[in-house]
């Protein structure tokens, strides 16, 4: 059986070295990543390039995933490169203070309205909660605070409020030129930051529409506000990405474990998908294998329902990009032998034909004993609901269109297919999946097949046919 989980990996100067690429598509990777935090758009550009030839010419295409910096916000620079912080001492973040002035007693920021959404008594944490400041007072663009935990802080850490509740929008003017290059590129998968609700998401789906962009939208979820409404920006996304990096240091590491997997459930409860990212495998930057605790934690993802894991720094600047997605495949498929069936929406209404027919289809795969499943689909939607459905049965998404087959390699379960219905007679349609198939070698005579299509193919969201068929009776199919 192939790996259901997907695999995101992140590409960086560690992939551009020769054959690298390539060996991450022989391991497997299923969807890429491009951060725009770092690296020019060229650089962005020339990997997105580079990946979909080695893809194409290997097998499936892979997914382009862009991730929009967002409004990261960090501290200005240090005359000398940092300062050392001791517990109790005075500190001050100014935003009248040259980005490139700080000293032992202040440091400018790139958010100069920092000191709006402060107040005595807040904590900020920087560099990634290494270092904790308790604000003491506020006033005209200063906070003066006194250090709680100390250490070295060096030149551009980033900045979080304990928390929650800092109000820099979504999208900055970065954000939006990025935007336009992800519609340029045709990415497929657009990942917005520091989201604080469904209206940034909605927000930036419409920037990337109305520049061109088809690809869908994944919420990152790394703001405690986002917890709040998490309905909302589920709502407004086609994926959202458990962002456990900044979202451990807003809520607390401690909390982590449980928002996972409540995130999670409910993003297949509301059939969107999930990413889990960050730190998944962060030893492997060195390290040729995992720590037990990352193999337990890449396992324990795949149990919670996880559709895909994500790498980071372990495949863009590690020094072994291609052995970590290797060790995610073989850890994914050993989880997945021990996944349940679910009760998913076994008491729902189902409001549209092609949701009841993907649900049904579902429920009697998992119940009859059928090898695989074929969904003829136009823009991937019928194959999204099936796969919210834990089971252990591949679903074979067949469509003509390319960017749909790119959009369904994060889907848990779901395979692309490359498959142009040739004929309008409803049997020889049939005949032609099936034969597929056979030729895939992922079904053989005997095996029982779910095909799912519509009438009318070509036509969206209009599936609402499903045949159950015995591979090699196929063959007879058009003898009657
Ligand atoms: P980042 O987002 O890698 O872009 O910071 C992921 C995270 O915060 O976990
Ligand atoms: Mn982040």
């Amino acid at each position: 059986m192939p790996r259901r989980t997907k695999i995101v990996a992140t590409l960086g100067p560690a992939t551009d070295r020769p054959t690298v690429m390539q060996d991450l598509i022989a391991a497997g990777v299923d969807v890429v990543r491009l951060n725009l935090s770092h690296d020019s758009r060229e650089r962005h550009r020339e990997r997105a390039e580079r990946i979909r030839d080695y893809a194409v010419a290997a097998g499936p295409e892979v997914a382009v995933l862009i991730d929009l910096q967002g409004p990261k916000i960090r501290i200005g620079r240090f005359a000398d490169g940092g300062v050392i912080l001791a517990r109790g001492d005075a500190f001050a973040i100014d935003a009248n203070c040259g980005l490139d002035a700080g000293d032992a007693s202040r440091v400018g920021t790139t958010y100069p309205r920092l000191a709006e959404d402060l107040k005595h008594g807040d904590r900020l944490l920087l560099d990634d909660g290494a270092i904790e400041l308790w604000v003491d007072s506020v006033a005209d663009g200063r906070i003066d605070c006194r250090v709680v935990v100390g250490g070295r802080l060096s030149d551009s850490k980033g900045i979080n409020k304990k928390g929650g509740g800092l109000s820099a929008p979504a999208l900055t003017e970065k954000d939006k030129d990025d935007i336009r290059f992800a519609a340029e590129i045709e990415a497929d998968y657009l990942a917005v930051s520091f989201v604080r609700n469904g209206d940034d998401v909605r927000l930036a789906r419409e920037l990337f529409y109305e520049a061109g962009g088809r690809g869908g939208i994944v919420a990152k979820i790394e703001r405690a506000e986002a917890l709040r409404g998490i309905d909302d920006i589920i709502d407004a996304a086609d994926a959202i990405m458990v962002a456990r990096g900044d979202l451990g240091v807003e809520i607390g590491d401690a909390k982590l474990p449980a928002v996972q997997k409540k995130l999670i459930s409910r993003a297949r409860e509301m059939n969107s998908v999930v990413i889990t990212a960050t730190q998944m495998m962060q030893s492997m930057i060195q390290s040729p294998i995992p720590t037990r605790a990352e193999v337990f934690d890449v396992a324990n993802a795949v149990l919670d329902g996880t559709d895909a894991v994500m790498l980071s720094a372990e495949s863009s600047i590690g020094k072994y990009p291609a052995k970590v997605v290797e060790a995610l495949d073989r850890i994914c498929l050993e989880a997945e032998k021990s996944v349940t069936r679910s009760g998913h929406r076994i008491d729902s209404v189902f409001g549209r034909v092609d949701e009841a027919i993907a649900m049904a289809a579902m429920y009697a795969a998992n119940h009859l004993g059928v090898k695989a499943i074929a969904a003829l689909t136009e823009t991937g939607s019928t194959v999204k609901w099936m796969s919210r459905i834990s089971s252990g049965i591949p679903i074979h998404a067949m469509t003509r269109f390319q960017p749909t087959r790119r959009k369904v390699r994060l889907f848990r379960g779901v395979y692309p297919v490359s498959f142009d219905v040739a004929s309008t007679d409803i049997h020889e349609v049939n005949r032609e999946v099936i034969e597929e198939l056979l030729r895939r070698g992922t079904v053989r005579d005997g095996d029982l097949v779910i095909i799912t299509k519509g009438d009318r193919s070509g036509v969206e969201g209009q599936t609402n046919v499903m045949k159950i068929m015995r591979v090699g009776e196929h063959r007879l199919l058009n003898e009657d």
